[in-house]
């Protein structure tokens, strides 16, 4: 069976992303292209329904400017230590799960990787980032358990 040729790895910039990257190599075949992407959410999804738009968020625009700086310099980081290509590397703004299942459909990405924390109670009730990947992926995934010491 041929392995896959390009995947993507959805990373959230936390300390689990280099050990989710480790298993998306791991399978990858010697001539397999391996993409990391993050996704910012804007701000203003983040708080609507929390805290009531006004004047003060005016400023938002330019916190996330400087946030994406911060976003790029971590990615770049993940990519180093994993030596993973700039070119390979994305930063997708909106939903997360929405944005990864978009730049999988139009890169004819073949396999989708995930952490997944094995959601409980409410968290399960909630949903999770690997959940909603999971549904409705036009590709494969592969959800990468990530345990405490992996933390
Ligand atoms: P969580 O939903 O926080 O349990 O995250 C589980 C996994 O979803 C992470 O290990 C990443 O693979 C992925 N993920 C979560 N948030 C993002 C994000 N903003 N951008 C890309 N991937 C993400």
């Amino acid at each position: 069976m041929a392995t896959y040729q390009k995947i993507l790895v959805a990373v959230d910039l936390s300390s689990e992303s280099e050990v989710v990257v480790a298993k998306a190599q791991m399978i990858a075949g010697p001539a397999a292209e391996i993409h990391l992407a993050y996704v910012q959410e804007p701000m203003d999804n983040i708080y609507v329904g929390i805290v009531p738009q006004s004047a003060a968020f005016s400023g938002l625009g330019d916190l996330e400017t400087q946030l994406e700086g911060g976003v790029k310099t971590r990615l770049a980081a993940v990519g180093e230590q994993s030596g993973i290509p700039l070119e390979c590397l994305h930063v997708l703004r909106g939903t997360p799960a929405h944005e990864i299942h978009r730049f999988a459909d139009e890169n004819n990405v073949q396999l989708i990787v995930i952490g997944t924390h094995g959601q409980k109670g409410l968290q399960l009730l909630l949903g999770s980032t690997a959940n909603s990947v999971l549904h409705g992926s036009g590709c494969d995934v592969l959800a990468v358990r990530i345990r405490a010491k992996d933390k």
